[in-house]
């Protein structure tokens, strides 16, 4: 509430066009419009300028696939560092691997997607022989049990087409695991550190 003998305090707040228009007068008003039509064109130009010469990365799924340039995401435990790659499904070396389970522990507080199952094989360095498998309707792809195995026992592929009809074969078993993806793709994809980048067709 104004009190009769407060100062008035004059604010210059424009709610809409219509304010500024009326403050600024008709020819104002007139010059503004343009001049943010005028630079808004010119940014719009600009910026679908500097895609006309790349290379387009969108393809016809499923006629045309991906190829990845490379293996998935792997991690070296002697020196400590992950290699970049694509974050597919999984590959298991059943030679490898100890059947320790710390890829299962890994994933408990992550998806729980991992358990450790019998296998009908036997391996020296794998007296339990357990394995573990793995459930993609629960994995996030997040790769930290491929950090966590220092047997070099498991690592990520390139392989991304993973859909299925049933939550049942959303579940890999060790011997799905092991089995290397086949790609024909045509479409070249390279993951490295600085991210996905797309190799044009020869
Ligand atoms: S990549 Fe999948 S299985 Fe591995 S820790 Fe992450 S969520 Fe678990
Ligand atoms: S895959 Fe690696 S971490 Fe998992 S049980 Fe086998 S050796 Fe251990």
């Amino acid at each position: 509430m104004v009190q009769a003998n407060s100062p008035v305090i004059h604010k210059h707040v424009y709610s809409s066009s219509f304010d500024l228009w009326r403050s600024t007068g008709a020819g104002g008003f007139v010059d503004t419009k343009l001049s943010s039509t005028a630079s808004g064109f010119i940014k719009t130009i600009e910026s679908g300028s500097k895609h006309l010469l790349i290379k387009r990365f969108t393809f016809r799924y499923p006629e045309e696939k991906l190829k990845f340039v490379g293996d998935g995401y792997q991690f070296d435990p002697k020196r400590g560092v992950g290699i970049a790659g694509y974050r597919g499904r999984h590959i298991l070396f059943h030679d490898k691997c100890t059947g320790c389970q710390l890829c299962a522990i890994a994933c408990e507080g992550i998806a729980e997607a991992i358990g450790m199952v019998k296998v009908d094989e036997q391996w020296k360095q794998n007296k339990k022989a357990i394995m573990p498998q793995i459930d993609y309707g629960k994995c996030v792809f997040c790769g930290l049990c491929v950090d966590a195995c220092p047997f070099y026992a498991l690592y990520m592929t390139d392989d991304y087409e993973l859909s299925a009809f049933t939550k049942e074969h959303l579940i890999y078993t060790p011997a799905q695991l092991a089995v290397k993806p086949k790609y024909d793709g045509e479409v070249q994809i390279k993951i490295d550190r600085m991210g996905a980048n797309h190799r044009p067709r020869e």
